[in-house]
């Protein structure tokens, strides 16, 4: 059997490949790092994380959580390598992102069936399956020839921006304090605490600092997910303490009350000697970041290991060019997986990787499709990104909103989406995902 070829070995691309090779389709897995870069990747590995270390909540009562469990249950690659490489971050699952990304490239490099070839790929392959996994930041003669490829179309973009990492020895101790909100699971994060008057000069330099250039970008083509601190700041005096820096259910030992504003830094691998600056995303200049997240107290001396960065996040307008499957409408021998398609997030972005690859592996197995109700997590992504009735479309996280309700009455919300998610797993138990 000829290989299809998955393009991107990023979080969708080695999902997809995984699970082609799984059902016994061999695979070319085309990939251009190390050779080329895109702005946000660092590492040869597969399945690197660009920006945050944590997929987010891993409760049912959260949609992400659900979309993790239905993952978990059908055999992802992903799934089982982040609960490998896991970190401790109360009721989120963040991981340690090398660790995560080498255990994710020795599975597909030893894998029999998966061929990797690296270099960059320019063109659409003309001939055989192919399954496109290249990514928000798609390298530039790739992105001009799949707009090429679809010239009743367009493509779609919005900026994305990532938080800097500080050392945890530079991260003074004495004024930050470890707790979880609410003291709600082990004490994980990083607390440093700022007064109203810290806060207040801490606010007037952030939206004053310096932004680097970033062609294009206005504060309102951000994706609200990831909406750089600055952005954030300039949008009200008191908009942080509703936000990042929200102090409720954190009472700082020191004092038995909860300060004016905190800001969390998060585990950022398994030894705790990296921490990330918890929702602070920014595109500011480097000598800017430094200048001014130095003015929380407890980062005063803070070594910074990597500052945050911005950087155009492009996508296809789904709805016209996609069907429920991830294919191509008008090319079925084409389907689009990750990012790139509009779902947002390493989590959605695994899950249409798997959908792909299963539809794809089917089909060249003589088998019919397996058709996810909306009902699940993956089926109600999967259905909106094709939807052609949504007319603005918008990159989306997955979210209990696109799952239908359940028809009957439950008390309060975490119970809620509790049965949804119950339901969810129910439905899924009843498919043939082989
Ligand atoms: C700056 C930034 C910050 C982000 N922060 C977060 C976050 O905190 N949390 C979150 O959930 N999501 C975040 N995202 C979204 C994130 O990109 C996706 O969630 C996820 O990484 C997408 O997975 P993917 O497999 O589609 O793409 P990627 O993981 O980016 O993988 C694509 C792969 O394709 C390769 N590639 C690109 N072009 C070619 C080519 N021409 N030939 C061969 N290989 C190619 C790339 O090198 C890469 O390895 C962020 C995105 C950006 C850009």
């Amino acid at each position: 059997m000829e290989p299809v070829i998955v393009i991107g070995a990023g979080l969708a691309g080695s999902e997809a490949a995984w699970q082609l090779a799984q059902r016994g389709i061999p695979v070319e897995l085309r990939e251009m790092k190390p050779e080329k870069m895109t702005p946000a990747h660092h590492t040869p590995w597969f399945g690197e994380l660009v920006c945050s270390n944590s997929l987010r909540s891993d409760q049912l009562e959260n949609a992400v959580g659900l979309l993790k469990e239905e993952l978990r249950r059908m055999g992802s690659l992903i799934l089982s390598c982040a609960d490998e490489h896991r970190v401790e971050a109360g009721g989120a699952l963040a991981v340690d992102r090398h660790g995560f990304a080498q255990a994710i490239t020795e599975k597909i490099r030893s894998h029999p069936l998966i061929t990797v070839v690296e270099g960059e790929v320019e063109h659409l392959p003309a001939e055989g399956q192919v399954i496109v996994a290249s990514g928000p930041l798609t390298s530039d003669t790739l992105a001009e020839d799949i707009k090429g490829f679809f010239p009743e179309s367009h493509y779609l973009n919005f900026f994305d921006a990532a938080a800097p990492l500080v050392t945890f020895e530079s991260v003074d101790m004495e004024s930050a304090f470890f707790a979880s909100r609410y003291d709600k699971g082990t004490p994980d994060y990083i607390n440093c605490p700022l007064t109203a008057e810290e806060y207040e000069a801490f606010w007037t330099e952030l939206c004053a600092a310096q932004e680097a250039e970033v062609h294009g970008f206005e504060d309102k083509n951000v994706f609200e997910g990831c909406m750089p601190v600055e952005v954030m700041a300039r949008r009200g005096h008191d908009t942080l303490c509703y936000g990042p820096l929200k102090p409720r259910g954190l009472k700082d030992p020191k004092t038995g009350k909860e300060p004016f504003a905190v800001v969390q830094l998060r585990k950022d691998n398994a030894d705790g000697t990296i921490y990330n600056l918890v929702g602070f995303q920014t595109h500011l200049k480097w000598p800017e970041q430094k200048r001014v997240f130095s003015m929380i107290p407890a980062l005063k001396n803070a070594e910074f290991l990597r500052y945050g960065v911005m950087h155009r996040n492009t996508y296809l307008d789904s709805p016209r060019l996609l069907d429920r499957y991830y294919r191509v409408k008008k090319d079925p021998r084409i389907c689009f997986a990750g990012q790139i398609t509009g779902v947002e997030g390493y989590v959605e972005s695994t899950a249409s990787g798997f959908l792909a690859a299963l539809e794809l592996s089917r089909r060249l197995r003589g088998l019919p499709p397996v058709d996810f109700p909306q009902e699940t997590a993956t089926g109600a992504l999967a259905l909106y990104i094709s939807n052609e009735t949504v007319t603005d479309f918008q990159p989306m996280n997955v979210n209990f909103g696109i799952i239908p309700p359940l028809g009957y009455k439950v008390k309060g919300k975490r119970n809620k989406n509790a049965e949804l998610s119950k339901r969810a797993l129910e439905k899924l138990a009843e498919l043939d995902t082989e």
